[in-house]
């Protein structure tokens, strides 16, 4: 048995150190959230709704609370780009101009139904069942419901005893920022779900995705009975959403298919465990490489690998989202989403990044879900752009303020200034108030 930390197999040599997707930060959204206070206060209060302010009050203090920080969005990017810098790997920006919208010009035609006049029966019949209007399940300003507002996907690595590297985190502060996220009203979402907008949590709790990368020993290893080791970060996951009533242990595990968990030959009956957990399974790759360096059948092999030997180990098993080796798209970006090899075809809806900001909602007109930008988890508040950094962000408010569910993956709730963000492709399931 493979102790936490000790799985022999660092790969802090090939980790995505200093590649980081930074958002233009200049932009509307970035720009006025970096004037940050905990609890109550936030220096963009207007923008919050009273509604989602009393829900906040009644919630415990944030982490680090008693805070006050202020920072400029142009200091936060220097000091990100300084950060890149000097590790001297390559920094690639993601500006907003690059992220396109994907759909398409918004479907002009009334949806209203033509009424035909001849009085008969049948159209008696039929008016007696209209097209039910999608309705909340609670009032959205009771539970300060923001269906626009940004998702935080998370991203672990290793558990170390020692800490490891800026990847890395020991298991108590794992398990203290898995204890925050559920303690303020977080509830566990999978990439797939985000990306499919299947948002399930309960009204007035905020979906947050947990991803987890390179399928390392100290992510899941199974105890003598085929449990999920208590140990492990998707054990401690379990373990700890069984205290809360309403919180599934929902996870994204992106694999590495050449070196499943420590490769101590229990690797196919982790994943099953896995995903009868719910847990989705996510393509890393069949061998971890730096996509850009390969040529367009290597890169798609690479892909192509990997979902074919999740099929081939859990069949049930759904490979529908990639978390991009490094960050790096492949030369021909197109083939990150699709392609087919020998080994088989694959078709990813969702991508993952490796940084450093909040994802937008899948409803605002700017999300990408062939780009999504991950937040590195680091319980130091003073770690910029970083899990406990941004999450204190989040639940200030402004303009990064968080997602909050109406109950109803139906609707798409928010208060009706925030309403420009919307997707045009959603606004027959638009519900402002
Ligand atoms: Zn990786």
């Amino acid at each position: 048995m493979t102790g936490i930390g000790s799985d022999g197999d660092d790969r802090a040599h090939e980790r995505p150190r200093g590649t980081i997707h930074v958002r233009d930060m200049t932009d509307g959204r970035g720009s006025q959230s970096h004037a940050v206070t905990t609890g109550t206060t936030t220096a963009d209060a207007s923008a919050v709704p009273a509604a989602a302010g009393a829900v906040r009050r009644a919630r415990p203090q944030g982490i680090g609370s008693g805070r006050t920080r202020f920072l400029g969005a142009a200091g936060a990017l220097l000091l990100l780009l300084a950060a890149c810098a000097g590790d001297g790997e390559e920094v690639e920006e993601v500006t907003d101009t690059e992220v396109e919208a994907t759909e398409d010009a918004p479907d002009e035609e009334d949806a209203a139904t033509e009424p035909d006049d001849d009085g008969d029966a049948d159209d008696e019949q039929a008016a007696e069942e209209p097209e039910p209007e999608p309705e909340p399940a609670v009032d959205p300003a009771e539970v300060g419901a923001d269906e626009l507002g940004v998702v935080p996907v998370l991203m672990y690595h290793q558990l170390r005893e020692d800490g490891g590297s800026v990847y890395d985190m020991t298991a108590e502060e794992y398990r203290q920022e898995l204890r925050w996220l559920f303690d303020n009203d977080y509830r566990p979402i999978t990439v797939t779900q985000l990306v499919r907008r299947e948002i399930d949590v309960p009204a007035g709790t905020k979906p947050v995705v947990l991803t987890y990368d390179d399928s390392t020993a100290s992510q899941a290893q199974l105890t003598a009975d085929g449990e999920l080791d208590p140990e492990t970060s998707l054990g401690i996951l379990v373990e700890i959403a069984a205290e809360y009533e309403d919180v599934e242990p929902r996870a994204s595990v992106y694999v590495i298919t050449s070196s499943l968990f420590g490769g101590t030959g229990d690797g196919e009956e982790i994943l099953r465990v896995l995903h009868e957990h719910g847990m989705e399974i996510g393509n890393h790759t069949h061998n971890h490489p730096n996509l850009r360096n390969l040529g367009n059948a290597e890169v798609q092999d690479e892909l192509a690998m990997n979902v074919a030997m999740v099929a081939d180990l859990v069949p049930d098993a759904e490979v529908a989202t990639l978390s991009l080796p490094l960050g790096v798209f492949p030369e021909d970006r197109s083939l990150a989403a699709s392609g087919s090899s020998e080994a088989g075809s694959y078709e990813h809806e969702g991508i993952l990044l490796v940084g450093a900001n909040p994802a937008p909602s899948p409803f605002d007109a700017e999300f990408d879900p062939l780009a999504i930008p991950r937040i590195r988890s680091n319980v130091d508040p003073d770690a910029e752009l970083e899990s406990t950094w941004w999450l204190e962000v989040i639940e200030a408010g402004g303009s990064n303020r968080p997602y909050v569910s109406d109950g109803n993956p139906e609707t798409i709730s928010f208060p009706a200034d925030s309403g420009d963000r919307l997707d045009p492709e959603f606004e027959d399931r638009a519900n402002p108030y």
